[in-house]
């Protein structure tokens, strides 16, 4: 039996995992698709201490080639529940495979919610981002837009305003959502343009976007936008929906625990960006692999 399983090789698992084999725990890491997580569809990070400047995919080969050097046993699996006797704890994947634990740390992040059109996923990098904040400064002087109306939307539009040279944001809905401040701040910048009762229906370009085109909803009117950038906003969904019997979920799926990164069923612990939380960053998902870790270890060592 291993000590320590970790659900999900992002930032935040991967963190888990160095700590968690630096206090002498054995880990086993399972992840379902690419390791490194979210992080890998970012060409470019600028905010990671230590890296000026690093691609996403070589910081999640850093993280993963670390956790491995460390002693660390990564596999390749979809867990589909946790299952729970006598204090050991089954992790169960969606090939029937099963793994025994004394502890589990889920750190399964959350995905960004997509808008359901052809190659979407083939642009994410490529002119699709999902973060202002990461992002924006590599569409400076360019023409981007924004999908969204809420406050993540509104805020991100903003930022994006400062150094785009124009900003469509594109609402399906009559108003926006967010907060009235925002929306009088952005309204204000001379550069942004708003398209209510708008969805976006395709997009342009083979290799990097080049355009989109958008249908009004109430006439039935399409055009089409020429821009290098499209920032998606409309949300984030966690990947909790399987953990939902060892982890209080909030209304929007989070896992809704604090920063001790503890669920209410012992030896159960969550970290990153699957976690209820203001900000959701490498940084903050490291920080929250260590706290479990360590919340694991000491678990381990008590029992
Ligand atoms: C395009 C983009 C650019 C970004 N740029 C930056 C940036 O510049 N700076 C910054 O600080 N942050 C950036 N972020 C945010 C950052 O990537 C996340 O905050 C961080 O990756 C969260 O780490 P995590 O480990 O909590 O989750 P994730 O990175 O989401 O990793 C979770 C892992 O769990 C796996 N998983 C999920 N469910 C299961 C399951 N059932 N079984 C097994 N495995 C599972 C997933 O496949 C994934 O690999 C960016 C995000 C994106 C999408």
């Amino acid at each position: 039996m291993t000590d320590i399983i970790v659900i999900g090789a992002g930032p935040a698992g991967l963190t888990a995992a160095v700590y968690a084999c630096r206090a002498g725990k054995s880990v086993l890491v399972i992840e379902k698709g690419g390791f490194g997580g979210q992080i890998t569809y970012s060409p470019k990070v600028e905010n990671f201490p230590g890296n000026q400047e690093i691609s996403g995919m070589e910081l999640a080969e850093q993280f993963t080639d670390h956790a491995i050097a460390m002693g660390a046993e990564l596999t390749v699996g979809t867990v589909e529940k946790i299952e729970e006797a006598n204090g050991i704890k089954r992790v169960v994947c969606d090939d029937g495979e099963t793994y025994e634990a004394k502890a589990v740390i889920v750190a399964t992040g959350a995905r960004h919610r997509l808008l359901g059109l052809d190659r979407e996923e083939d642009l994410i990098g490529n002119g699709i981002s999902f973060c202002a904040v990461c992002d924006g400064s590599f569409f400076e002087g360019q023409d981007v837009a924004i999908v969204g109306g809420g406050n993540s939307a509104l805020q991100e539009a903003i930022l994006l305003s400062e150094v785009c040279k124009s900003v469509t944001v594109i609402q399906n809905l009559a108003n926006f959502t967010g907060e009235s401040k925002l929306v009088d701040i952005l309204t204000k910048r001379s550069n942004v343009t708003c398209h209510f009762n708008t969805v976006v229906t395709s997009l342009l370009g083979a290799d990097e976007l080049t355009g989109i085109t958008v249908k009004n909803s109430e006439s039935g009117e399409e055009s089409t936008l020429a821009v290098n950038g499209l920032f998606v906003a409309i949300g984030l969904v966690p990947e909790t929906e399987a953990f939902a019997d060892v982890l209080p979920l909030n209304k929007w799926g989070y896992a809704d625990i604090g920063e001790d990164c503890k669920s209410t069923v012992q030896g159960i612990f969550a970290a990153g960006d699957c976690r209820s939380k203001a900000v959701r960053q490498l940084t903050t998902a490291c920080a929250d692999g260590s706290v479990a870790a360590l919340a694991a270890c000491h678990y381990i060592d008590e029992m």
